[in-house]
């Protein structure tokens, strides 16, 4: 964790930079500054109490960051995973961790994205960064790790998913179980979408 920096730190270091006045939507306890982390690498490798996986519905397993972490995590995942039932799009369900130094892991379904109902989309995607919360926070776990969800071979355009993601971070922090999570870790794979989380992350949780 300590490797992990945290928007604060980032915004010390200038890696952040303070967004102009007219982006900043409201302001935010500045707590959270070192609650909220942005993170480039392997969502595997994390040491923390639960990171999230853009499961499918099925939750046996799958390509991307879902495949990686079924193979980090062991054959007794996948045994696990069977036991569930599948899991609808927008929601999510929990895990152990097996192999993973994370100790849970919490399945969650993107939407596959299409254009023509964006705003079903939306809602969904939203749901699934909501309910994960939810999961951690019911399970007394004190960090969660989120990939990118939905914005890989599910196709969700990297702006407005990180948009929503942000969102409901900051919506969660707001509210009245926003003490419960020590870290919210927000992980990326590629310099393009570090760029977007850079850039956008500002607007959700300015400087204090
Ligand atoms: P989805 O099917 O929900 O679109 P993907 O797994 O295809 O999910 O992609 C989600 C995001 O996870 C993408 O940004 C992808 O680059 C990223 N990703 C893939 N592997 C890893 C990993 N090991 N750690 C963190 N992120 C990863």
């Amino acid at each position: 964790l300590k490797d992990i920096k945290t928007i604060g730190q980032l915004y010390k270091s200038a890696v952040l930079k303070a967004p102009a006045t007219d982006k900043i939507r409201h302001k935010l306890n500045p707590r959270f500054l070192d609650r909220v982390s942005l993170f480039q690498g392997d969502i595997t490798k994390l040491e923390v109490d639960s990171i999230v996986n853009a499961a499918n519905k099925s939750l046996l397993g799958g390509g991307g960051v879902d495949g990686a972490i079924h193979s980090a995590a062991g054959p007794k995942l996948l045994e696990e995973c069977r036991g569930l039932n599948g899991c609808d799009t927008g929601d999510s369900k929990i895990t152990k961790g097996y192999n993973l130094p994370a100790k849970h892991i919490i399945h969650t379904v993107g939407p596959v994205y299409s254009s023509s109902s964006k705003e079903e989309k939306a809602e969904q995607l939203a749901s699934c960064y909501n309910t994960s919360l939810k999961l951690a926070v019911a399970n007394s776990l004190r960090h969660i790790a989120f990939p990118s969800i939905s914005t890989g071979i599910y196709g969700y355009p990297i702006v407005d998913a990180t948009r929503i993601a942000l969102e409901v971070a900051r919506q969660f922090c707001d509210s009245e179980v926003g003490d419960k999570l020590d870290r919210i870790i927000f992980v990326v794979w590629s310099n393009k979408d570090k760029g977007v989380y850079e850039s956008l992350i500002p607007e959700y949780f300015p400087p204090s």
